[in-house]
């Protein structure tokens, strides 16, 4: 399997961190190489799918 790697310095090694962005009401969390911080894609702040997991337990929603 091919490994994922930095396209500013060829590290394998990446982080996430907590970022707010001029001029933006929402926290995003840059996904970023470890060692030179190239920021290589984003999540939103909260995790959807745990958050819709647990809204759809609170209505008695099963998947299976
Ligand atoms: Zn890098």
């Amino acid at each position: 399997m091919a490994s994922s790697t930095c396209p500013k310095c060829d590290s394998t090694s990446f982080e996430t961190k907590l970022h707010s962005p001029h001029n933006s009401n929402f926290k995003l969390q840059f996904i970023q190489c470890s060692r030179c911080g190239c920021v290589v894609g984003t999540m939103d702040y909260y995790n959807i799918g745990y958050m819709l997991r647990k809204v759809m337990e609170k209505l008695g929603i099963r998947l299976d």
